[in-house]
């Protein structure tokens, strides 16, 4: 091949909790009924504040563990604002500079993967967009529930390493109780940021991420659909850099 893919992974794992992150509304994936898991803490109302899930932070260090992270002795939680209809404080509690486990690495066939980091924040709700309604609703069950996310390097080569890190990363989370992982109730989301360069080139090509994408095996194939159009756009002439957006697969 002319060209070679850097491939880095961004996963979103959903904790197996008995309540939220910051507050003791319960964490029940199965709540089909909307606004029924909410308090004023995890709504945002004005004078509350948030008391950390002991068993949230276990759990992760749990993982840290099994992915040979180093756990930090000092730890801290920053905020990230932003304005969206799903998340009613207005900002995310998230980790920014001191994530509870970095320097990891995780044995696939062949190479260890490294992991940058795994960091603790709070979930979204969910917007519902009911067919035909010009209008959306807002579900905040979600709103607060314990999320991990794991960073790794730029040390994939190709889809088929994707499919085998994630099933294996999948199999310690359900081992260690940390989470079902279920793709397709979104308990685990994966994104991919994918570009690809001349063997002998030091400059990384132009990155494209791959999000919303439902299943493992999906993940595998936008990547090498995506590694396979990179290559034609620069074979061909191009640059990559008029795509320089956000491209959604749905697959
Ligand atoms: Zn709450």
């Amino acid at each position: 091949m002319s060209y070679e893919p850097t491939i880095g992974l961004e996963i979103h794992v959903e904790l197996k909790t008995r309540t939220k992150m910051f507050c003791d509304s319960l964490n029940d994936p199965d709540e089909k009924h909307p606004n029924i898991n909410v308090c004023p803490v995890c709504m945002g109302h004005p004078g509350t504040l948030p008391v950390i899930n002991q068993g949230a932070i276990q759990k992760l260090i749990r993982v840290g563990l099994a992915l040979n992270c180093r756990i930090a002795e000092f730890s801290k939680f920053d905020r990230k604002n932003y304005f969206y209809p799903d998340l009613p404080k207005g900002y995310q509690i998230s980790q920014y500079d001191l994530p509870l486990c970095n320097n990891g690495h995780l044995e696939i066939t062949g190479h260890k993967i490294r992991i940058e980091r795994i960091h603790i924040e709070e979930d979204t709700g969910r917007l519902l967009h009911p067919e035909g309604a010009d209008y959306s609703l807002v579900d905040f069950n979600r709103a607060g529930v314990p999320l991990m996310e794991l960073v790794t390097h730029p040390d994939i080569k190709s889809g088929e390493e994707i499919e085998e890190f994630a099933k294996e990363l999948r199999l310690i989370l359900r081992y260690l109780a940390a989470s079902d992982a279920d793709m397709e109730k979104a308990q685990m989301r994966i994104e991919v940021n994918v570009s690809v360069k001349k063997p002998e080139s030091k400059k990384l090509g132009t990155k494209v991420e791959l999000k919303n994408i439902n299943s493992i095996k999906a993940a595998s194939a936008a990547t090498d659909y995506e590694i396979k159009r990179q290559t034609e756009l620069l074979e061909s002439g191009g640059t990559g850099m008029k795509t320089n957006k956000k491209l959604s697969a749905n697959v």
